[in-house]
């Protein structure tokens, strides 16, 4: 034992255990008079959320919430959403935030898989989490309790479901005196399925700890000041919104709520508060590029987004420069608590030309500052993949932003961890900067004759077509080549454009092999977080071309 093993213990005034539940206590207590949540009419300070989640937290202990219940909640991009994100980790309970486009069916298995002890939801979503709730009572004999948000702001139909209203509810309780984290900094804080691009839900647990670092990750990553004014473009189900809850906690920065991503209410919330800082996958990002440009007439701010969830295309990353938004490109999935790598800017690139400045900025980048490691591994040998940009290998990471596991799963938790490194399913390349390139989800990547084809690559190339709104590339069977590329395009309103023209712009920019051999123009399947399923085209392609 050494000298500094004596006598130097752990304790109340040098050991406190990581969780953000700490920085809504800081804001309220330093800036309780500056302006937290901004929704449509109300207007929340510091102080009021502090004492909203505080009662909503005294609530839910009176309903018998405590450490590692599961409090599922069924929201929009609304206060009562920023307000569970406080209030059930200062339970040390774990928050199930539900994807709002799901049917009943998975939402009932969600619920019954997790075990809700407590369901918050909206009205706007009775119908579906009725028949989910029936679901419940009828197949498994228990439902939560629910707990029905009223948003004053929503103006639709949908009937009260439980016996609870939220409003009433915070009412009825004092609120904690405290908001306070856990004792075990390891305890799961939120429960997240993963949103089924690759078809498979798997329950991600998180912890406070990860959560922790991670908000403050997001803030040192993108340079973010003290009082941010952030827009709710990204859906706070999804992955607790990248951490953004409690990185806007810890800036004392405003939040403000947006029930429904749509062009025209996205760029008057960010006149009329002054937002400056917003996240999206690249759809969000393609809404605003493509918007008519008399709507952000006013915005006189500078206004940054932060993209992630999916690649974005070359053609996204260049209209964001065109109408002077400035893109920070993130990479992460729900299992690294959303973003956990960047394409952080160098110094340098600021004097390439637009097209090199693109190609570096749509490269996945470089890990989040305290995250320990991410590599590109050979997934069998678990040896690291030279920095030559052509090997292929598989995105790893390893630190302390990664989950605890998939809940109740021990095999694929074992699965995802094997060699100690959690394995993201990612194939990438690392460039000699070791700045990581991803070229496809192992799962989307398209061979034909032999060859591999990144179905990105494509895409990026029909992105290049002025025409093209949103495209995805998926294998195609063929009895000679084994796979070829196929073509699923959206076009933006108005415009036309014929099969053989995208195909001969293809033409221009990839190898012959890897030109999409055809174009369907159709609706493209996507999740609610505007992320592609391209596990649904795939099975398109494939019965199509067995029924041919
Ligand atoms: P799901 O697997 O259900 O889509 P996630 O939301 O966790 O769940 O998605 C993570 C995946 O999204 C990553 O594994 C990766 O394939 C993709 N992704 C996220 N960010 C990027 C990015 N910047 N570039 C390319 N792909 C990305």
């Amino acid at each position: 034992m050494s000298i500094y093993d004596q006598d130097l213990d752990k304790n109340p005034a040098n050991y406190v255990a990581l969780s953000p539940v700490s920085f809504v206590e800081r804001s309220a207590e330093v800036f309780g008079d500056l302006p937290a949540v901004v929704h449509g009419r109300r207007r929340y300070s510091w102080r009021d959320t502090r004492e909203r989640a505080a009662r909503l937290a005294a609530a839910l202990r009176a309903l018998g919430v405590a450490r590692g219940a599961t409090v599922s909640a069924m929201l929009s991009n609304t206060p009562e959403m920023i307000e569970a994100h406080y209030a059930v980790p200062a339970l040390n309970a774990v928050l199930h935030p539900l994807n709002t486009r799901l049917d009943a069916p998975l939402l009932a298995w969600q619920m019954q898989h997790c075990e809700a002890a407590v369901l918050i939801t909206d009205r706007e979503f009775a119908p579906v989490i009725g028949t989910a709730l029936r679901i419940l009572r009828d197949e498994h004999g228990r439902a939560p309790i629910v707990i029905d948000v009223c948003d004053s702001e929503y103006t639709g139909g949908g009937e009260p479901l439980g016996a609870c209203e939220y409003e009433a509810l915070l009412a009825r309780h004092e609120p904690l005196p405290r908001l306070e984290g856990p004792r075990d900094e390891w305890d799961a804080i939120a429960v997240s399925y993963t949103s089924g691009t690759t078809g498979n839900p798997k329950g991600v647990v998180t912890h406070h700890r990860g959560a922790y670092l991670n908000a403050v990750c997001n803030a040192a990553t993108w340079s973010m000041p003290q009082f941010p004014r952030y827009l709710w473009t990204l859906p706070m189900f999804h992955c607790n919104g990248w951490c953004f809850p409690w990185t806007v906690a810890m800036l004392a920065g405003t939040q403000v709520c947006l029930r429904k991503v749509e062009t025209r209410a996205i760029f008057e919330a960010m006149r009329a508060h002054g937002v400056d800082h917003y996240c999206g996958a690249p759809i969000v990002h393609n809404l605003l590029i493509n918007a008519e440009s008399e709507l952000r007439d006013g915005l006189t701010q500078r206004v940054r987004g932060m993209v992630a969830g999916a690649a974005p295309p070359a053609a996204m990353i260049e209209g964001m420069a065109r109408i002077g938004f400035e893109l920070t490109h993130a990479y992460g999935l729900t299992e690294t608590y959303g973003p956990a790598a960047v394409a952080a800017k160098r110094e340098q690139w600021a004097a390439a030309n637009l097209s090199e400045q693109t190609r570096l900025n749509g490269r996945q980048g470089v890990r989040y500052v305290l995250q320990e490691g991410m590599t590109v591994l050979e997934p069998q040998t678990m040896a690291e993949v030279p920095p030559d940009a052509q090997t292929l290998g598989e995105i790893m990471f390893r630190g302390n932003i990664v989950m605890k596991g998939y809940l109740k799963n021990p095999a694929a938790t074992a699965e995802a961890f094997a060699g100690g490194w959690f394995h993201t399913g990612d194939l990438a390349v690392l460039e000699p900067d070791r700045y990581l390139k991803i070229r496809d989800r192992s799962k989307d990547v398209i061979i034909s004759g032999g060859e591999n084809i990144s179905s990105l690559e494509v895409e990026d190339a029909l992105y290049r077509h002025p025409a093209v709104m949103a495209c995805a590339v998926v294998a195609r069977p063929d009895p000679k080549w084994g796979e070829t590329p196929l073509a699923y395009v959206e076009l933006k309103s108005g415009v036309t454009v014929s099969a053989a023209e995208l195909i001969g712009h293809c033409r221009t920019l990839l190898a012959a092999y890897k030109v999409p051999r055809e174009v369907r123009f159709e609706e493209i399947p996507k999740t609610s977080t505007g992320k592609i399923q391209k596990f649904v085209l795939r099975e398109r392609a494939r019965s199509a071309s067995a029924i041919e």
